[in-house]
């Protein structure tokens, strides 16, 4: 990645849009002591590590001391201030030193020692709400820092912490000049290049022919670059990588990422006296998709990729948000390594890369576990095409790989050109920037009825799977990008992600006269109501029609069939969507309209032939949704789902002859690419009739049998799950169980005044006044409410009686925290499970956390905070047994 691509993705990122200039910013490191010093000599590149005793300001008294003892040289000596830790003796231990004797320098590296652990106590008590120090030793640790900046006042920084109240940052990034400079590599694109990098560089070296070259293979991290720098062991400074020179300081929003440990791990000697790691910072997929799904529910535009989403969420001004936004980190690369003093012998060098990330695992910094050793040309390309085919299997956005020969003194032997090191190159791998036609822009309805513009395009194939719709979430978007229908448009996507449209060709549009503005729609492409801001201002437009709009109701529909309300488990999306908006789907003209065709085939590299309709071809006639409310529901019977059609985009399927080399027979291996963009319908509910049969012959599947059977027996639902199904705002699963359990009958809920309402436990005037204006507009037949209510009466719903917990307390006052899956529990089960013996089941560890129940795939996440913070974890294996006794046995703390 180039400079310039990384400053316009600073800029662009930027999310108040403001571009701070790197260089007229004052240096926060001004009062860091050594962390502002410029790199003394260029010659240390990214990666080559050096070690370096020798380049103290001062000499060290040689005092010896040993890891596990207490400062025992002369209190305020560089041994003393290097030796501390941060543990409430050390930090009594300050408040009885008097600073007004120390030298500058020493006061300065003090400072910085003891105010990046005041910085990680503020981000852990106010940011993260999981404090690891006691009062005290805070206090102490503040007082000193107090008392240093009095008495040097060139300490005394506007970003110290002595200047935070609440854990308030300062909202400015301070420009910061890296120890030794942080390099990027150069990009090759082909195998070619790979192989001239190679053999460029085995010549260089003289290299014997056939003897193998150590070097290291990594996935090429989709995130952006961080320096770490630790002096004795803490984590000083976190800086972006900038410009390479200088990078802006992010400390804070960095102590926000969990698996960034705040003090290496290990014993004095083997602690540096300062080190830059470098690494990635990233958003796992499922956390993106988390996040995504968040953004949504809260009409927020969603990330278009985990890079973006990561991007904003480190320069946050907030660290509060960055914490909220679960980043990680890989670390790849070392930069300045100076071992001290007291270091054990056997650090004097290391050798080479593998053995620095060896070094990161003992600290615990976490280093990517997709790493590879390899010493062959093919061992490379084996790499390369692994994670070519895996891009979206592991759990972040890769871009390419990246080689680098694994000796370092070979590295410094192979140096850099001015640009870049020549001991490693990056592959990236083909673009995901495609250009297509873009054929029309329409709009769609979302669950709270906000209208969204979507780009339909020329389906085009792009990062494994073709794309023919993407978001472009609301007119404002439409307008800023400058696209115009008709236009030729680069489509991103990367992965897994949301494909994207970057903007127009605009050198393409010139040439094309047939280009029209999108005007946005007054009334609702699902109903035809008229189309408004919920509220002035609002840049989003929605429709009002909340009873019968399809789009709206088909999310209600899920909603209300779901695990937390109705459990009808054979009603998912699919299903609601038949149910309340068959024609969703149905393509815009019959050019995209392909019945009676399954699937298309091609020869591997082929592309399927243009599709052509039939003359005379048209698309079938419109249905009218067999759902138009809820109220519709318990009333579903068998015969009307039988005609009941919805749209299926045909996939492309890639079928190669191969012989079997057993049997020497010849054999169909087929793969599917991709989807065609054509379309045909087929029966929602129902089997297509066997040969010799007649449509009416035709008969109900599996499924709907089930889904008709679980539609009945929901009519008995528990009252909290019938409150849930109804959607009313800010009832969900926890509100509806305190509602159904005080009020006991869906007639007494509804009768109910706002008072007495207001009065349950937790359910607060707000709440209250909501759930009171439903009832009230229920009251009214004709109202859509009260439809559904006398609907769900008139079927027996809400009368079954409530079943408190009859099951023994055995949780009561403890606080449990369920990472992972849990054989035989969903999610909401586990949940239920604590909760019906009064434990309270919540989502994040921290110091009130009882214990830590770590099931299958636990997030890593909550475990390194368990163990921060001494929490008990116990597998699943003794869930049942927590549950029946209250008790566990500790297997890892
Ligand atoms: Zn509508």
């Amino acid at each position: 990645m180039s400079d310039e691509q990384l400053a316009w993705d600073f800029d662009a990122l930027t999310e108040d849009g403001k571009v701070t200039d790197p260089v007229v910013q004052k240096s926060r490191n001004a009062s860091r002591g050594q962390a502002a010093a410029p790199s003394e000599s260029t010659e240390h590149t990214d990666s080559a590590a050096h070690t370096d005793s020798t380049n103290h300001e001062e000499s060290a008294e040689s005092t010896k001391h040993t890891a596990q003892d207490a400062p025992a040289a002369q209190p305020g000596s560089d041994e003393w201030i290097s030796a501390l830790k941060p543990t409430d003796s050390d930090a009594e231990r300050l408040t009885l030193l008097d600073v007004t004797t120390l030298t500058p320098a020493r006061a300065a590296r003090l400072w910085a020692r003891v105010s990046a652990w005041v910085e990680s106590d503020q981000i852990a008590y106010y940011v993260n709400d999981a404090p690891t120090s006691s009062d005290a030793a805070y206090d102490n640790r503040m007082n000193t820092l107090k008392r240093l900046e009095a008495a040097f006042p060139e300490l005394d920084d506007p970003q110290s912490p002595t200047h935070r109240v609440g854990g308030q940052v300062s909202s400015d990034f301070a420009s910061v000049r890296h120890p030794s400079r942080m390099l990027s590599l150069d990009d090759v694109f082909s195998y070619d290049e790979i192989r001239g990098w190679y053999d460029g560089v085995r010549q260089d070296l003289d290299w014997p022919q056939g003897k193998p070259l150590p070097m290291t293979c990594e996935v090429k991290i989709d995130g952006l670059a961080l320096n770490l720098i630790y002096r004795n062991g803490v984590l000083e400074q976190g800086l972006t990588r900038g410009d390479g020179v200088i990078g802006e300081d992010i400390t804070p929003n960095v102590r926000t990422i969990a698996t960034i440990p705040q003090n290496l791990q290990g014993s004095a000697e083997d602690i540096p006296e300062l080190v830059e790691i470098r690494g990635e910072v990233f958003m796992r997929f499922d956390t993106f998709r988390a996040l995504n799904e968040q953004q949504e529910q809260m009409g927020h535009v969603p990330f278009a990729n985990p890079r973006n989403a990561a991007a904003g969420s480190l320069r946050q001004k907030d660290p509060r948000v960055t914490a909220s936004r679960h980043l990680s980190f890989y670390a790849h690369g070392i930069g300045r390594l100076v071992w001290g003093a007291d270091a054990s012998p056997s650090h004097e060098e290391i050798k080479d890369q593998s053995q620095a990330y060896d070094l990161y695992t003992t600290w615990g910094v976490p280093v990517s576990p997709h790493n590879r050793k390899v010493s062959t040309f093919d061992e490379i390309i084996d790499m390369v095409e692994y994670y070519g085919e895996h891009r979206d299997d592991i759990e972040h956005a890769l871009d390419g790989i990246v080689i680098k020969v694994d000796d370092l003194a070979l590295q410094r032997r192979l140096g850099a050109t001015s640009r870049a090191p020549r001991w490693g190159i990056a592959y990236k791998y083909p673009p995901e920037d495609v250009n297509t036609k873009l054929l029309d822009i329409i709009v769609q309805v979302g669950r709270t009825g906000r209208v969204t513009p979507v780009a339909v395009l020329d389906p085009v194939y792009v990062a494994g799977s073709t794309v023919s719709h993407a978001t472009l979430h609301n007119a404002e978007v439409v307008k800023m990008k400058n696209l115009l229908i008709g236009d030729t448009v680069i489509v991103h996507k990367a992965g897994d992600v949301i494909p994207e449209i970057v903007g127009p060709v605009l050198a393409l549009r010139e040439s094309n006269p047939d280009l029209r503005e999108f005007i946005m729609p007054t009334t609702c492409p699902s109903c035809g109501a008229t189309l408004a801001p919920e509220r002035e201002g609002d840049v989003d437009i929605r429709c009002p029609n909340i009873e019968s709009c399809p789009a709206q109701l088909t999310q209600r529909v899920i909603n209300l069939a779901s695990r937390k309300a109705l459990d009808i488990e054979h009603l998912g999306e699919q299903a609601a969507i038949a149910l309340t908006n068959p024609e969703e789907d149905r393509p815009i003209s019959v050019a995209a309209y392909c019945p009676d065709t399954k699937e298309i085939k091609v020869a591997p590299g082929e592309e399927p032939k243009p599709y052509v309709p039939e003359a005379g071809l048209e698309l079938p006639a419109m249905q009218t949704p067999v759902m138009s409310s809820e109220a519709d529901l318990f009333a579903l019977t068998a015969e009307q789902l039988r005609d009941v059609r919805v749209w299926r985009e045909i996939p492309i399927v890639e079928v190669r002859t191969v012989i079997d080399p057993t049997t020497g027979k010849k054999r169909e291996v087929r793969r599917k690419r991709g989807m065609s963009g054509l379309w045909r319908q087929v029966r929602a509910f129902y089997n297509a009739p066997s040969k010799g049969q007649t449509e009416s012959d035709a008969e109900p599947s599996k499924n709907t049998l089930a889904m008709l059977d679980e539609i009945k027996a929901a009519r008995s639902a528990e009252l909290w799950r019938v409150l849930v199904a109804l959607s009313i705002r800010s009832v969900g699963p926890p509100t509806a169980r305190i509602l159904a359990s005080a009020f006991g009958s869906l007639d007494a809920l509804a009768n109910a005044t706002v008072e007495e309402l207001a009065e349950v436990d937790t359910i607060g005037d707000q709440k209250a006044t909501v759930i009171h204006e439903w009832f009230e507009h229920a009251k009214d037949p004709q109202d859509w409410r009260g439809r559904i209510l006398a609907a769900w009466r008139l079927a027996g719903v809400g009368t079954a009686a409530v079943e408190a917990s009859t099951l023994p307390q055995t949780l009561e006052g403890k606080i449990i925290v369920v990472t992972g899956t849990v054989d035989g529990y969903s999610r909401e089960e586990v949940k239920e499970a604590i909760q019906n013996r009064g434990g309270k089941a919540t989502g994040s560890v921290s110091k009130k956390t009882t214990v830590v129940v770590t099931g299958t795939a636990p997030g890593a996440a909550k475990v390194t905070k368990a163990e921060a913070l001494g929490i008990p974890m116990i597998d699943q294996s003794q869930f049942a047994h927590l549950l029946e006794t209250g008790e566990f046995t500790a297997t890892a703390q």
